[in-house]
């Protein structure tokens, strides 16, 4: 009943199921880029707040901070390139690594991503953070989030409460913005991405660490561990990005393209 009386509403609401430019693929969106950006916003600099942001002098934020913006310059050189800079319109990158032991990072609209030191030892490599952090971000500009969202207001909020929070932004719309970024603790209430957007995210963000000047081969053997190091625990990122063999078989198709880029950037 809940269901069909969502639906009902949405019909009326301003909903829109807009063509992705970077995917091509229609997305249910709920909630405007430009609304999920001033939110990004502020649970950015609260997350920044409430958590042990590591020193911009360390070496390894400023391996976190190169790596975030030559990818960003390189995902800007090649949409602008395509007369599509509409991709990024609104961004505002930031790049910060966080004190923790959690093996995860994400990127919220409009660029603001964080990494924790604890994927750190698994990335290994600055290459093997640009797998991880090109990933991020291709969910990011590919608005995985959003579509994500979307689709949780409907699951969580029902009818009633998602007029409330279309037009208030109360905590409801909050929680269901934290989950849908991966930014929730509580790995229960962590939403994964669709198997379509994890197989995005693998292509974009292997192509755009390439364009960056990253040596793409280096993914493969970065989910490998990725998978050996699940073990007993599942770590946060492997929940919200389960890792296996169609998943590395799939990167190798997408690897002649992706190395294509790369030897183009280091050319350049
Ligand atoms: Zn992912």
């Amino acid at each position: 009943m809940k269901i069909i009386y969502s639906i009902l509403l949405l019909s009326t609401l301003f909903v829109s199921c807009s063509k992705n430019l970077v995917t091509g693929r229609k997305q249910l969106k709920l909630v405007s880029e430009s609304e999920l950006q001033g939110m990004a916003e502020t649970e950015y600099r609260t997350f920044l707040n409430n958590h042990s942001v590591v020193n911009s002098s360390d070496s390894r934020t400023e391996m976190v901070k190169r790596v975030g913006t030559r990818i960003a310059t390189a995902i800007k050189k090649y949409y602008d390139g395509k007369g599509q800079p509409s991709v990024l319109e609104g961004y505002n990158w930031e790049f910060n690594l966080v004190e923790s032991q959690e093996i995860n990072a994400w990127c919220m609209p409009g660029g603001k991503v964080v990494v924790y030191t604890g994927i750190l030892p698994i990335t290994q490599t600055e290459a093997g953070l640009a797998v991880v952090m090109g990933h991020e971000i291709s969910h990011a500009v590919a608005q995985h989030g959003s579509e994500r969202m979307s689709q949780g207001m409907i699951q969580q909020l029902g009818g009633t409460a998602l007029q409330i929070a279309l037009s208030g932004k109360p905590a409801e719309t909050q929680n269901v913005f934290l989950t849908a970024y991966g930014v929730g603790t509580n790995l229960a209430a962590v939403l994964p991405y669709s198997r379509n957007a994890e197989k995005e995210a693998d292509k974009y963000g292997l192509y755009f660490m390439a364009m960056a000047a990253y040596n793409p081969e280096v993914a493969v053997t970065f989910w490998e561990r990725m998978e050996k190091n699940a073990g007993s625990t599942q770590p946060e990122f492997l929940s919200t990005h389960p890792s296996d063999v169609s998943r590395i078989a799939k990167l190798k198709t997408n690897m002649p393209q992706a190395i294509k880029y790369y030897k183009l950037a280091v050319k350049n």
